[in-house]
């Protein structure tokens, strides 16, 4: 119940980290997404505020000229209007080319302009033919300023007209702006910032260009038209910086999106390394805890067997003297057996603590595994399996612990008698070249399961053959093998033997190095 909580608890965590992870990807994403609309919606905001500023620079000018004008327009004295106006044009009425004073019945009592005679006739024609059809001039109040604006003969022309009254009677003044001087002037200095060059242009209703370039091709627009003067004409703008804001928007996107991507790489790298590490250290304790298990229960066996036979022998209660010869085989069997035992978990203790300390010294490899056998036939005492040595002869020497190789080969022997126990055979053999120097423990058993293979030289590991077959051990005789070979600069392998059982192989590279220096 315990583990199952925790494991519950693990998956419950990680789904949460990866949710959770998955919320802040998105929400980043969102995030930079509404600044970049932002940003966006900002530049625009900005970009229509400076075209309205520029309409309404153009239109005061154009009705600061016309009220300057008005101003000079008596219609009882209309000389002074003549006399004063061309003086003063330039300076407070830079825009006003002509302009008509009409009595009550809309007749022309007076035309004048800033340039020639013949262009305020030019004028006065251009009332009486177009203009007088078009303003409406009867309709309107007194006080009134107003504003046409249109084509006449294909020309575009911006008149203002006001009515005024004097001594009861209305009267008419109606001003002509000169587009040129808009077009070649006013709108020229309006744009002549180096930011804005380039990004402004004046189209009219049928979108011909009036001033600058055309902008068809330079995608999202701000327009807007001129509210109360040129009111057929728009001025447009390209927003600012917008393709490169763009493109860092996008920018900054991929890049918090990138580091939001590694952080949960990051995050679920470490997740998935600490369930590794925890179910590891999970299976280890378990491991650890079967070992002391099978440790005591090892220690216990021998010690009542001795302790069995020897109060049998010390009180006497032995039957004959072959009986007696019998029971202390026995006893040096089952201590034979223990000082193996306790010398293993002994050497497993110290290399678990990395303490193992080895002597090494030249040595001739095939005469430590014979001795090794030797030692180890004395203590099997059963008929099967017979142990075969297979040593060649002249092989070279190399640096070696005999002790550590002994425990090695016991260990080997020792496996090979538990599980391969009706075999005929247990070959040890040696052999070899110039290089390397093998030792083969090869047994008739049942082999190894491959699942296991893979495993048993872990420390602890037991395989399923172990606890199918009750066989005595503690999962630790392969590890301190495999310690060993690795200490001789070799390694061990298992492999199954053709025909059945299986061949542990330890390799050693030959190291002749003392004896070079000898
Ligand atoms: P122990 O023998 O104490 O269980 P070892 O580390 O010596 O531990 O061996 C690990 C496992 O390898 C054994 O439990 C057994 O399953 C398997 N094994 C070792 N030697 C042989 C062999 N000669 N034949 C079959 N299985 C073997």
């Amino acid at each position: 119940m315990k583990f199952r909580a925790k494991v519950l608890a693990r998956w419950t965590l990680l789904a949460a980290i990866v949710a959770a992870s998955g919320f802040l990807a998105w929400w980043t994403w969102r995030t930079t997404a509404s600044l970049e609309r932002l940003g966006e919606r900002s530049v625009i905001d900005s970009t229509v505020l400076l075209v309205r500023e520029k309409l309404d620079r153009v239109e005061s000018m154009i009705i600061a000229a016309d009220n300057a004008v008005i101003h000079l327009v008596d219609p009882d004295d209309l000389d002074v209007l003549a006399e004063r106006w061309p003086a003063l044009a330039d300076r407070v009425a830079p825009s006003a080319r002509a302009v008509l004073v009409l009595d009550e019945a809309e007749r022309p009592v007076r035309a004048v302009s800033r340039t020639t005679a013949d262009d305020a006739d030019r004028f006065r024609q251009l009332f009486v033919d177009h203009l007088r059809a078009e303003l409406h001039l009867r309709d309107q109040a007194v006080g009134e300023h107003r504003h046409w604006h249109g084509t006449t003969a294909g020309q575009w022309s911006l008149v203002s007209y006001f009515v005024g009254e004097s001594g009861g009677r209305r009267y008419f003044v109606v001003i002509e702006t000169d587009l040129d001087f808009v077009r070649r002037e006013v709108l020229p200095k309006l744009f002549e910032d180096p930011l804005a060059r380039g990004r402004f242009n004046v189209t009219d209703d049928q979108n011909r260009t009036l001033f600058g370039r055309s902008l068809a091709t330079a995608g999202e627009l701000v327009s807007a038209r001129f509210p109360t003067t040129l009111y057929k004409w728009r001025m447009a703008a390209v927003p600012r910086d917008d393709p490169e804001f763009k493109a860092r928007t996008r920018n900054r996107q991929l890049i918090e999106a990138g580091y939001v991507g590694l952080s949960l790489v990051v995050l679920l790298v470490g997740v998935v390394f600490f369930t590794f590490v925890a179910r590891e250290e999970e299976r280890l304790n378990q491991l650890k805890s079967d070992f002391i298990a099978t440790v005591s229960h090892e220690l216990k066996t021998p010690l009542s067997l001795i302790r069995m036979f020897g109060e049998m022998l010390a009180t006497d209660r032995v039957p004959s003297a072959e009986k007696r010869g019998q029971y202390l085989e026995i006893i040096v069997r089952e201590s034979e057996r223990l000082t193996a035992l306790i010398d293993n978990v002994l050497d497993f203790a110290r290399l678990e603590r990395g303490r193992t300390s080895y002597e090494f010294a030249m040595g001739d490899l095939g005469g430590v595994v014979f001795r090794g056998v030797e030692m180890f036939r004395y203590r099997v005492v059963k008929e099967r399996p017979r142990l075969v040595t297979d040593i060649a002869e002249h092989l070279p020497r190399t640096r070696l612990d005999e002790r550590a190789l002994h425990l090695l080969l016991f260990n080997l022997l020792d496996n090979a008698v538990k599980y391969a126990g009706d075999s005929d055979e247990v070959r040890v053999r040696v052999y070899g070249d110039a290089r390397v120097l093998s030792l083969d423990v090869e047994d008739q058993g049942e082999g190894i399961d491959p699942e296991d293979a893979r495993r048993i030289f872990e420390r602890f590991y037991r395989g399923r053959n172990a606890s199918a077959s009750g066989a005595r051990g503690s999962g630790i005789g392969l590890a301190l093998v495999k310690h060993i070979a690795r200490a001789h600069g070799g390694d061990v392998a298992v492999v199954p033997r053709p025909g059945g059982g299986t061949i542990f192989r330890v390799r050693i590279p030959v190291d002749a190095r003392d004896d070079d220096e000898a």
